[in-house]
């Protein structure tokens, strides 16, 4: 079993940055390769900016190469909960942003023809009892009602139109979620800024933002030192102790993923006979898809522990016995690939993205970032360009998590709590 993310182990690399010089100057740093700094690194650089990404790692290390390759509709939070909190307009105007992001991947993809399997196959979302199946009618009938946005709702009875076990009750149908395969994408977008002049280090960590009397930074990394006018930070769940503000603002929850050996076509078509982005209603939620060559992912937050070679294993072992759960054919299947990452939650669920002391940033994805990371790397790359760009979470209140000064130890206080959650729900 191989403990690197399937993604990356099946793109080609873009390039082999590792040596890559530390300019001595440049407009733009971004720290992170991810898809928030390469997408901010690619549109500042078609505006004619000089933009260097650095990064700890290399392209795509991060979350970025390891989520579940679904570029989902919808908040984090869910539309309801979004009107209750912000209101009406708010909520709509942040749920037509969300599928807006998915729109931002489409266009790149075509604009930069950049071959990541990009589909349209739509989003499953899975209940597991009856009450949440009557929650989904009801968020159905909101969409309708207020967005004029159009999902299905599945009952028990139809839903093997959907998917291969029973071990649902029922399910909704958003027709406009999206698969990608993350790691093609994020050499894709690092290919094209490349192209269109960035720079990208890797293996260059960054240690000190040092804001120099002019203006700008002086932006210490392990291999040289760049001046710039502007640094983005896009570090999201690999948020450290480079930017103490941010890192007591994003709560790194590990999330695993099994990748199996590839399926016969007939089992593929079984698990999900049309190809849906699948996740389910739980706390502890389990989400799943087919890839380009016919495997399954099966991902959840198995443990509250950060990701390691040690950990991965034990989530594996859980989400093996998970999948098996729920697809019992599939219980003798291989399975080829373990890892784990950190997702960027913050307290609210929301996106934070701004500036604070001359520095900018955007993280807090909270599960969406595959799309809202993608997007917000455009529009925090307009606004540092002083262009018009689109913020709605800018002026959001965003608390530090109380008692929150490095490590997370809190991770298994909150996966008790989900646990119980689920059980009683
Ligand atoms: C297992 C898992 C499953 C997920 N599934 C989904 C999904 O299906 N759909 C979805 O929408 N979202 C999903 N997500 C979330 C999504 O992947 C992230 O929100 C998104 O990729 C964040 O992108 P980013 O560019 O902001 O950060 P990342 O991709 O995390 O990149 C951050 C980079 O910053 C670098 N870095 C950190 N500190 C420094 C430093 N000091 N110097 C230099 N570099 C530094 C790191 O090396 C890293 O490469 C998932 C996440 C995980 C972990």
């Amino acid at each position: 079993m191989k403990l690197t993310p399937y993604w990356l182990d099946t793109a080609t690399p873009s390039g082999d940055y590792r040596r890559n010089p530390v300019p001595e100057r440049a407009d733009i740093a971004i720290v992170g390769a991810g898809f928030t700094g390469l997408t901010a690194a690619l549109e500042a650089a078609q505006h004619g900016a000089s933009v260097v990404v650095l990064d700890s790692h290399t392209v795509g290390w991060g979350a970025s190469g390891r989520n579940g390759g679904m570029a989902t509709t919808g908040l984090a939070i869910g539309l309801g909960k979004a009107i209750k909190r912000y209101g009406q307009e708010r909520a709509l105007e942040m749920f037509s942003e969300y599928n807006r992001a998915i729109d931002t991947i489409e266009e790149l993809v075509k604009e930069h023809s950049i071959d990541c399997d990009f589909q349209r196959s739509g989003k499953l979302t899975l209940a597991m009892n009856a009450k949440q199946v009557g929650q989904m009618r009801q968020t159905q009938e909101t969409l309708a009602k207020l967005a004029d946005y159009s999902v299905t709702v599945v009952d028990k009875q139809d839903l093997h139109s959907e998917i291969g076990t029973d071990f649902y009750a029922g399910g909704m149908v958003d027709p406009l979620g999206a698969g990608v395969h993350v790691g093609k994408f994020a050499h894709g977008l690092a290919e094209a800024g490349t192209r269109a002049g960035v720079t990208i280090c890797e293996n260059a960590e960054v240690t000190e933002l040092a804001a120099r009397p002019g203006g700008g930074h002086a932006v210490r990394t392990t291999r040289g030192v760049v001046n710039v006018d502007r640094v983005l930070v896009a570090t999201s769940g690999y948020t450290g102790s480079l930017t103490p503000w941010l890192q007591r603002r994003t709560i790194p929850v590990g999330s695993f993923i099994i990748v199996t050996e590839p399926l016969p076509l007939e089992t593929v078509q079984r698990i999900l006979p049309r190809g849906r982005q699948a996740a389910d209603n739980k706390m502890l939620t389990y989400y799943f898809r087919i890839t380009p060559d016919n495997r399954l992912l099966f991902g959840g937050r198995a443990r509250f522990a950060l990701s390691s070679p040690d950990s991965d294993l034990k989530s594996a072992e859980i989400l093996k016995s998970a999948m098996s759960t729920v697809f019992p054919y599939l219980s003798s299947a291989r399975v080829d690939y373990t890892w784990g990452g950190l997702v960027d939650l913050t307290m609210d669920q929301m996106v934070h993205a701004g500036e604070r002391n001359g520095v900018h940033y955007s993280l807090g994805y909270s599960g969406h970032g595959v799309q809202m990371a993608t997007y917000m790397g455009k529009q925090m790359a307009l606004s540092m360009l002083g262009k018009p760009s689109r913020n709605l979470w800018e002026h959001l209140p965003n608390p530090a998590v109380p008692g929150h000064f490095g490590p997370p130890w809190f991770l298994p206080i909150i996966g008790g709590y989900a646990k119980v959650v689920d059980r009683f729900s």
